[in-house]
C-alpha cells in the first residue's frame, strides 16, 4: 500500500488541487470583496473631484464673464459713438489680468480688439459664430467652441454679452479664450485613476475632450453622452457606469455644460488585479515547494521507508507481502500465467546455529542462482517465511505439466548438490513444492497453494510435490480428520487391540504388541492408525493419545494381574514426539509407577527414525526408561536408517524386522540376503530379533533355519481385543 502512496503522486495532486481550489475560492472571495469597495471608493473620489474642479470651472468662467459684462456696461453707459472713448488701457489691464486671451467688441458695423491682432483679410466679425449667436440670444452666453480663422486649429469659446442701445441691438463684446487654456487651467487637473474630464453640452454632444492632444472640437465620442446625460437626469445621481467605465457629473451654473469625468473600471480594479496576480505567484511558489518537497521526500525518507517494509531483514530478499504484490502488479498488467515455486529448508534451525547471517545469505544467493539457471532470469522471488523461499515465474501461455514436472526433477538434481560456503562444503535438504496459474488458483491464492502442497510431503524419498486437485481434498479430508481427532479421545472412540507374539517352533505366546484402532463416530468410519497417529503427530495431539494408550494398557494389565493372567511382555508403540518432549516422559513414567507396573515387562517400538535422532546426554528418554527396566525395540528395522553405529549407543534390546522383507520370502533373493543379514546384525549385537508380518509357514520356516525364534504375523494371530487374546492365550496354555 504504501509503495503504491510513493508510487503514484496522488497525494500530491490530491494537495496541489486543493491548493488551487483554496486559491480559487479565496480569489473569487477577495475579487469581489474589493472590487464592490474599490468602486465605491471611486466613484466617490471621482464625484468629489469633479464637484471641486465644477466649481472651480464656473468661478472661473464667472470671472471672465463678469470682465466681458463690465466690457458691456463701460460701452452701454457711453453712448456708442463714443464708443472710442474707451482707453486702450482699460483694455490693457484686462489683458495684464490675463483672464481672457483676446478682449473686443464689435459693432454692427465696427471691430475693436483688446490685443493687437493683424485683422486677415476678408475677415468679418459680424459673421463669425460668436457674434451670431450672441446677436441670437440676446443676453450674456458662453458660446459654442469654434476654430480661429488663421490657423484653422486652434479651438476657442467666447464669453459674449450684446450690447443693446435703447432697445436696439448694436453689437457683441466678447472675451475669447483658447481650448488650451481651459485645458492646462481646468480640465488637464489630476484625476484619480488616471481619469479625464470632458465638457459636454445639454444635447450631450462632447465639447470638449479631455485627452484629445489639439484640444479640437469634438464631434464624437466613443460613449453616448447624451443617453448618459439623459439617465443622470432621470436617475438623480451624479455618476453612471458602464460595462468598462464610471462617469461622474456635474452640471456647470454659467452655462448649460456638463463637466465629466471618465475613469476606466480596470484601472480602478488594479489593486485587485495586483493582488489576484501574487496570490497566483504565492499559489505557484507554494506548488512548485511541494512538488520540490515532496520528491525530496519520497527519494529520502519514502522509498527507503518502503525498502524497509517490503524486505526480509534477514534474508535482504523481498518479503511474503511485496512477493504477493508482485505477482499481482504482474496480473494486473495482463500477465494471467505463472509457476510459483515454494523452497524449504529442512533444517533452518541448524544452519542458523552453525553459520553467520551473511553466510545463509550467500546460500540464499546460490539458491537464487540454480533456480535461475533452470528457470530463468525473470523471476519474482520472496522470502516468504524463515526456511521458506518462493518463486514466481510469469509465463505468456498456460504452463505444461509435463514442462513443469522437467524443471522440478532438474531442481530436485540442482538443490542436492553440496554448497560451497567459505570453503566448506555442506549438504542442504530442502522440500519443495509447486502451483501454477491458470491450472492451481489465481495469483491472489497460488503462493497458498503451493503452500498446501508443501504441507502434504510426507513420502520420505520424495521431496518435491506440485499442487493438484487431489492434494486440495486430501487437505479437506485431514482437516475433518483432525477435527475429529481433538474429541475421539473424551468421546472414548479409541480401543486397544492385541497381538501376539510367539516363540518359534514351540508358539509360545511371548508376548504382545498393543496396537489402536479408532472408529470415528463423527465420520461414521474406522481410521488405520497410520493415518490417524500422523495427523496427530502434526497435530501436537500425540501425546495425550499416548498417555491415554498407556494408561488404557496398564488398567487392562492390573486387570489382567487381578485375574492371574499375565504375558511376559507389552510391546507399545511411541511417536518421536513423545520421545522429545520431556514432560511426556515423566507423565509416562508417573503412569508406570502410579499403575504398579513392573517396568521389566514393558517394550516400547521406536522406529528407526527416532532411534538416531539427536537426544540430550543428560536427559535421555531411552536411557531414563530403560533405567526404569523397560525395554527399547527397534521397528520396522532396515527400512531407515542405513548407519548401525547407533545400536551400539542407544540402550537397544529388540530390533523387528519389518514386514516388507518378510513378504516375498523365502522367493526373493534380495529379501532373503537381506533379512539374514539382519538376523546376522543382531546376534552381533547381541539384540533379541523378531520377525513381523509372517502370513505363512515358509516365512515362518525359512527364518527359523536362518535362526530367528521370534515371530508375528497373520499366520500366529491377528491383532484381537482384550477378552479375545484372554481367550486365545486359555486355548493356547493347555497345548
Ligand atoms: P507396526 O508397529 O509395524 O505394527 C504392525 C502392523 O502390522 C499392525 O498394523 C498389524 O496389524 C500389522 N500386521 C501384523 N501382522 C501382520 C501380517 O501378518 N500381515 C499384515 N499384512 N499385517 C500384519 P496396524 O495395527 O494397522 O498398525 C499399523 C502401524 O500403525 C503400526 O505399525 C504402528 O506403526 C502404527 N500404530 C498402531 N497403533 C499404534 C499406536 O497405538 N501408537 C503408535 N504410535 N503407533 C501405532
Ligand atoms: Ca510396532
Ligand atoms: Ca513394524
Amino acid at each position: 500500500m504504501l509503495a503504491k502512496f510513493a508510487k503514484d503522486k496522488k497525494l500530491l495532486w490530491g494537495f496541489i488541487t486543493l491548493l488551487w481550489m483554496s486559491f480559487t475560492f479565496f480569489a473569487v472571495i477577495n475579487y469581489y470583496l474589493h472590487k464592490n469597495l474599490l468602486i465605491d471608493t471611486a466613484i466617490s473620489s471621482l464625484e468629489n473631484q469633479t464637484q471641486v474642479t465644477g466649481y472651480t470651472f464656473d468661478e472661473w468662467m464667472s470671472a471672465r464673464k463678469s470682465v466681458v459684462i463690465s466690457l458691456a456696461n463701460e460701452l452701454s453707459e457711453n453712448t456708442l459713438s463714443d464708443h472710442t472713448k474707451i482707453p486702450q488701457s482699460y483694455f490693457n489691464r484686462i489683458a495684464r489680468t490675463e483672464l481672457l486671451d483676446f478682449l473686443s467688441y464689435t459693432l454692427e458695423s465696427n471691430y475693436y480688439r483688446s490685443n493687437p491682432w493683424v485683422i486677415p483679410p476678408g475677415y468679418s466679425p459680424n459673421t463669425r459664430p460668436w457674434y451670431t449667436e450672441t446677436k441670437e440670444a440676446l443676453k450674456p452666453i458662453t458660446t459654442n467652441p469654434y476654430i480661429s480663422v488663421e490657423d484653422n486649429k486652434t479651438a476657442f469659446i467666447a464669453f459674449t454679452v450684446p450690447i443693446i442701445e435703447q432697445g436696439t441691438f448694436m453689437g457683441v463684446a466678447a472675451g475669447e479664450v483658447e481650448f488650451t487654456t481651459i485645458y492646462n487651467k481646468i480640465l488637464g487637473s489630476q484625476l484619480n485613476h488616471q481619469g479625464k474630464f470632458h465638457l459636454v453640452n445639454s444635447q450631450g454632444k462632447v465639447v470638449l475632450e479631455g485627452n484629445s492632444p489639439l484640444h479640437k472640437i469634438s464631434d464624437s465620442s466613443v460613449v453616448d453622452m447624451s443617453a448618459l446625460i439623459q439617465k443622470i437626469n432621470s436617475e438623480n445621481k451624479s455618476h453612471l457606469m458602464t460595462e468598462n467605465k464610471i462617469y461622474a457629473f456635474y452640471p456647470l451654473k454659467h452655462n448649460t455644460w456638463w463637466l465629466v469625468s471618465e475613469v476606466d473600471k480596470s484601472i480602478v480594479l488594479q489593486p485587485v488585479y495586483l493582488q489576484l496576480r501574487n496570490i497566483l505567484l504565492l499559489f505557484i511558489f507554494l506548488a512548485f515547494s511541494t512538488y520540490i518537497l515532496q520528491r525530496l521526500y519520497s527519494s529520502r525518507v519514502f522509498k527507503p521507508i518502503i525498502k524497509q517494509f517490503q524486505t526480509d531483514w534477514q534474508t535482504t530478499l523481498p518479503n511474503k507481502n511485496s512477493f504477493l504484490e508482485g505477482i499481482q502488479i504482474l496480473s494486473n498488467n495482463g500477465s494471467h500465467c505463472g509457476v510459483c515455486l515454494l523452497i524449504e529448508y529442512l533444517d533452518m534451525s541448524a544452519l542458523m546455529s552453525n553459520y553467520s547471517n551473511e553466510e545463509i545469505r550467500e546460500i540464499h544467493r546460490e539458491i537464487i542462482r540454480r533456480v535461475q539457471s533452470i528457470y530463468g532470469k525473470k523471476l519474482i522471488q520472496g522470502s516468504i517465511a524463515y526456511d521458506q523461499i518462493a518463486f514466481f515465474k510469469p509465463m505468456n501461455q498456460v504452463p505444461n505439466i509435463s514442462k513443469i514436472d522437467k524443471c522440478f526433477e532438474q531442481l530436485q538434481a540442482s538443490l542436492t548438490n553440496n554448497f560451497l560456503i567459505n570453503d566448506n562444503l555442506i549438504t542442504i535438504k530442502f522440500r519443495f513444492s509447486s502451483a501454477s496459474i491458470p491450472n492451481d488458483g489465481s495469483s491472489f491464492d497460488i503462493l497458498n497453494k503451493a503452500q498446501i502442497a508443501l504441507s502434504t510431503i510426507q513420502d520420505k524419498g520424495n521431496n518435491f510435490k506440485s499442487y493438484t486437485e487431489h492434494t486440495k481434498s486430501k487437505l479437506a479430508n485431514e482437516t475433518k480428520l483432525v477435527q475429529a481427532l481433538n474429541t475421539a479421545i473424551k468421546n472414548n472412540e479409541f480401543s486397544l487391540v492385541y497381538q501376539p507374539i510367539f516363540s518359534f517352533p514351540d508358539k509360545e505366546i511371548e508376548g504382545v504388541e498393543v496396537l489402536s484402532r479408532w472408529n470415528s463416530q463423527a465420520l461414521n468410519k474406522t481410521i488405520p492408525p497410520l493415518e490417524f497417529v500422523q495427523i496427530a503427530e502434526q497435530n501436537n495431539l500425540i501425546h495425550d493419545f499416548s498417555l491415554w494408550l498407556a494408561k488404557t494398557l496398564f488398567i487392562q494389565i492390573s486387570i489382567w494381574q487381578n485375574n492371574n493372567i499375565s504375558f511376559k511382555k507389552y510391546a507399545l508403540n511411541l511417536s518421536s514426539h513423545n520421545l522429545h518432549n520431556p514432560r511426556f516422559i515423566s507423565k509416562f513414567i508417573e503412569l508406570i509407577k502410579k499403575h504398579k507396573i513392573d517396568a521389566n515387562q514393558l517394550e516400547i517400538e521406536i522406529t528407526e527414525h527416532v532411534a538416531i535422532e539427536h537426544f540430550p546426554k543428560r536427559q535421555n528418554p531411552l536411557k531414563q526408561l530403560r533405567d526404569l527396566g523397560v525395554s527399547i525395540s527397534v521397528d520396522d528395522f532396515g527400512t531407515g536408517y542405513s548407519s548401525l553405529s547407533y545400536l551400539k549407543q542407544l540402550p537397544i534390546n529388540t530390533i523387528k524386522i519389518d514386514r516388507t522383507f518378510i513378504k516375498s520370502l523365502p522367493n526373493s533373493q534380495h529379501d532373503i540376503a537381506l533379512s539374514k543379514a539382519i538376523i546376522d546384525i543382531s546376534k552381533e549385537f547381541g539384540l533379541h530379533l523378531i520377525a513381523e508380518g509372517v502370513e505363512n509357514s515358509e516365512q515362518a520356516d525359512f527364518l527359523h533355519k536362518c535362526g530367528c525364534s521370534h515371530m508375528q504375523g497373520y499366520l500366529f494371530a491377528k491383532p484381537m481385543s482384550a477378552e479375545e487374546l484372554e481367550a486365545f492365550a486359555a486355548i493356547k496354555k493347555p497345548s
